[in-house]
């Protein structure tokens, strides 16, 4: 794997290992990745391409073993946190925990609940994270991304991102838009208070969630609404289905959890697919309740795997 940068000093590799920019740790090859350091690598970008994938610290990202052909952009290096009384500012590539750590040192509170959570800003914004309550589109006020229909960025406010349960515009238009940078309003409270709602929080996750030790994606599927409005846990369905434990080939259902699917040994993407097509069908079959994935898919398909995630895939 070698180094080049563009003409216009864009750091890129072709033949890009992926293993350690997904915490599933899938082994995957890009055909080409893009490492962006601010707005003007992107826009240089898509004068190249019409068509690229995103990656953010990929904690949500599925990749195929069968590789990646789409130009990946990826925006680690594009990470500066700038606080400004009570609101920030944060570029894409930013890392989410580090923004909570930093958040509770200026004694601002709205961030909490990032803590543990292995990603990105832009990441999260595109999937709408949240955790213990809150959620990423709580604070925000706006977000600047780079349009790939107009071919302009623009600032996008809170309400025109449309958020819902782990969603929003830039998930459910795949393709169109790039987080680039967003603003959020926090509010001043005691530090120690921000803190001991930190520590809990670390605390719940150790208690009901996989370390990255055992690598994994997070939650596999959402936890469905019933028609009355009643949330259940999908980890419970699956539980119920006798799954924890279950294991194809390297990937396996969490012993402790049956929204968790670990890569036990090396697994592929298609162990992966395989794990959680049985984890949605036996659903289907016991309950009648159709799970929806959280996870993105990306890179090259078998045919096995496409028949799948054309199931999976609905929103
Ligand atoms: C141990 C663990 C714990 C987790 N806990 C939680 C939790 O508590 N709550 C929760 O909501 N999620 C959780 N997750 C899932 C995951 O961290 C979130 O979905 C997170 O928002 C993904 O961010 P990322 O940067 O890793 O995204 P990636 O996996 O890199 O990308 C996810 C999607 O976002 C898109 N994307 C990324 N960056 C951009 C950008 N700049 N512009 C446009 N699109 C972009 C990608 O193209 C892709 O479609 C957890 C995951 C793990 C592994």
């Amino acid at each position: 794997m070698e180094c080049i940068c563009s003409k216009n000093n864009i750091e890129f590799y072709n033949n890009f290992q992926l293993k350690n920019f997904n915490t599933l740790k899938i082994s995957s090859v890009a055909d080409i990745v893009y490492f962006v350091k601010g707005e003007q690598d992107i826009l240089d970008i898509f004068e190249l391409y019409d068509d690229v994938h995103v990656l953010g610290w990929g904690s949500n990202t599925l990749f195929s073993t069968f590789g990646i052909e789409k130009p990946v952009i990826i925006t680690r290096k594009m990470s500066d946190i700038s606080f400004r009384h009570d609101t920030v500012e944060v570029q894409a590539g930013a890392s989410v925990q580090k923004l909570s750590v930093e958040a509770c040192r200026f004694s601002l509170s709205g961030f909490e609940f990032l803590i543990g959570i292995p990603a990105s800003m832009g990441g999260a914004v595109a999937m709408n994270a949240g955790a213990h309550g809150q959620s990423i589109s709580d604070c925000l006020i706006s977000v600047r991304m780079y349009d790939k229909n107009d071919k302009k960025i623009k600032v996008f406010s809170k309400d025109e991102l449309l958020f819902s349960y782990r969603n929003s515009i830039v998930k459910t238009q795949p393709g169109r838009f790039v987080v680039l940078s967003a603003k959020f309003k926090l509010e001043k409270k005691d530090k120690n208070l921000i803190k001991k709602m930190m520590d809990d929080n670390t605390q719940f996750r150790i208690n009901v969630q996989p370390s990255l030790s055992l690598p994994n994606l997070g939650s596999v599927f959402k936890n469905p609404i019933l028609p009355d409005g009643q949330k259940i846990s999908a980890g419970k369905l699956i539980d119920k289905c006798g799954l924890k434990g279950f294991r194809i080939l390297g990937a396996g259902v969490w012993e402790k959890h049956g929204n968790f699917v670990i890569n036990y040994d090396n697994c592929t993407s298609s162990d992966y697919t395989n794990v959680i097509f049985k984890m949605y069908d036996s659903v289907k079959k016991k309950f009648n309740i159709e799970l929806e994935c959280e996870i993105v898919q990306a890179g090259r398909l078998s045919e096995p795997e496409e028949k799948i995630w054309k199931i999976l895939k609905k929103d």
